[in-house]
This record gives structure tokens, sequence and C-alpha cells, in this order.
């Protein structure tokens, strides 16, 4: 059947400006080109082009149009006998400081029963899981666990907690060390998502790092996602996810819309895991998105 070419272009021109709407391209630059005649230093007349991206102009040597990064003191690195010092741009939710413990309750919003112990804090079987009281969105997340030398079963009962992403998403924490092919279910996973690319696991009461480079869903008016959230994971400075794709929520994940901020959540599987040495930075978001950034 020969279709109108006028029909065919007003459904090519609807379908764009529907997809413009509900797929964004979030992360692309604004970059703006032109160009005005400006007499050069002969006094002659002639051609000058300008290019400016997200607002500033290429080239541009004025500060004060071209306003300078924040100035961030970088961390210190943790060791065996003591943990680390965030980067001064972080939100530190835990610092092995009982103050630092006030960051956190439990899921009622009610004072955790987790103990605090020198320096670090450790789920108590039965307490529930432990929430900070702050929400966050897109993040770098840094957290520090050791699990325990006595091991309360096999399996999933092995040193078994977990750190959940705004609330929804696990990168399961477990004694895995030693584990020839690690699964769905071991440490570094996303619970039952995604095994890590390798096993980096040190082993029990050691301690042992996660770096999360964390991309929050993003949704559409109606509440639907149009684009998943991304992971990046470094289990003890070691590339276990690169940039991974999340289908949706990990088993265990609060009730709450996926895209909106949420506290950040260790998990109570009735084995003692110790964390300490925890901090985030919000990264903000270029364009636009379904809340502010910090
Ligand atoms: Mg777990």
């Amino acid at each position: 059947m020969k279709r109108s070419p006028t029909l065919s272009a007003a459904v090519i021109l609807l379908l764009a400006g529907l997809a413009s709407d509900v797929v964004a391209d979030f992360d692309a630059p604004v970059i703006k080109e032109w160009s005005v005649k400006e007499k050069n230093e002969e006094g002659k007349e002639e051609e000058v082009f300008y290019m400016t991206i997200d607002g500033i102009l290429v080239h541009e040597t004025d500060p004060a149009k071209q306003p300078p990064p924040p100035v961030v003191t970088p961390g210190t690195p943790s060791t065996q006998k003591e943990a680390g010092r965030a980067p001064s741009d972080a939100v530190v939710l835990f610092d092995g400081t009982d103050a630092s413990m006030a960051n956190w309750t439990d899921t009622k919003g009610a004072p955790s029963k987790w103990v605090a112990g020198d320096g670090y804090m450790e789920s108590v079987k039965g307490a529930g899981y432990i929430q900070t009281k702050e929400q966050f969105g897109s993040c770098q997340l840094h957290v520090e666990f050791a699990t325990p030398q006595r091991v309360a079963g096999s399996g999933q009962g092995r040193g078994n907690s977990g750190v959940f992403l705004q609330g929804q998403y696990e990168v399961q924490v477990l004694d895995s060390y030693g584990w020839a092919v690690p699964g769905l279910g071991d440490c570094s996973a996303v619970y039952n998502q995604h095994a890590p690319l390798v096993n980096a696991c040190r082993p029990a009461l050691e301690w042992q790092t996660y770096d999360v480079f964390f991309r929050s869903a993003r949704v559409d008016g109606s509440g639907a996602v149009v684009e998943p959230v991304r992971m990046t994971v470094l289990h003890n400075g070691v590339v276990v996810h690169n940039n991974i794709q999340l289908p949706g929520l990990t088993g265990g994940a609060i009730d709450q819309v996926e895209g909106t901020p949420g506290p950040l959540l260790l998990q109570d599987h009735s084995n003692p895991v110790s964390y300490r040495n925890i901090w985030i930075v919000p990264l903000p978001l270029k364009g636009s998105d379904t809340y502010e950034p910090r």
C-alpha cells in the first residue's frame, strides 16, 4: 500500500516529538555555534566564529565568565589497621565514631540496634537493616566491610550482608573468598542480577572495600523507567562491574518508586558483619532530571 507522503511526515514528526519527550538525552552537552562580523586589529571586517558548550564559551579566559570547579581535598586510603579519610566534598555517613551512628536508623526510623565497636559498626542478628537518614540519588559510594571468622553456615550463611544503593539495589556482601566461580549470590554480585567479573575477595576478618559509581534510574512523568540504573563497582580496587544496567530492583528492596532518592541501606542477614569508613559523594547530573541533585 502506498502511503501519503504528507501523512508519513506527520507520523514521523509526531513520533520524534514523543520520543524527545520520553527518552531525553540527559547527558548530552548543549552546544551552540554562531558567527559575527568583527573588525580585526587592522580595522578590517572579518567573520569570527564562536562556540559555547553548556553555556561556557570555548577558549574563554575570563574566570568570571568561566567559574573554576570547586577545589576538593582528596581523601586518604585505608589500611587493614586504620580507616582512611573521605575526600572533603563527601557526606561522611560513618567514620567509626558513636556520633556518626546518629546518621543511621532502623527501617522504621528508630535508633538501630547495630553495635558500634572500636572504629566500626556491626550488624546484630534480629536488629534488622540499618539505613541512612539522608537520601541519595546518583552518587559515588565508598564502604568497607569485614566478614566474620565465625562462620554461621555455608553458602548464603557465610557472612551474609549487603549494601543497598538507594535502598533498592543490593551489592552482595558474603564470604566468597577463594570461591572459583562466583555467581549471582556471591560477594560483590548485584544480587540475582549480575555475577562479578572476577572474585576479588579478601579472607574473613580482613577489611574490604566497595567503590560504587551509581547512576539513578530515569523515569518519565508517569513514573515509568525510561533509562535503567547503571553501576560500576570496584571490589578492593578491582573492577567487578563495568557500567552495567540493572533490570530493576533486587530482592529485599525497600518500597519506593525507582528513580527517586533513597537511603543507603545495610543488610542484617543474621551474620555479624562489620562496616567502617562509609561516605558518599552525590553526583550532579547534566541536563534535566526527575529531582534536584545536591
Ligand atoms: Mg545479602
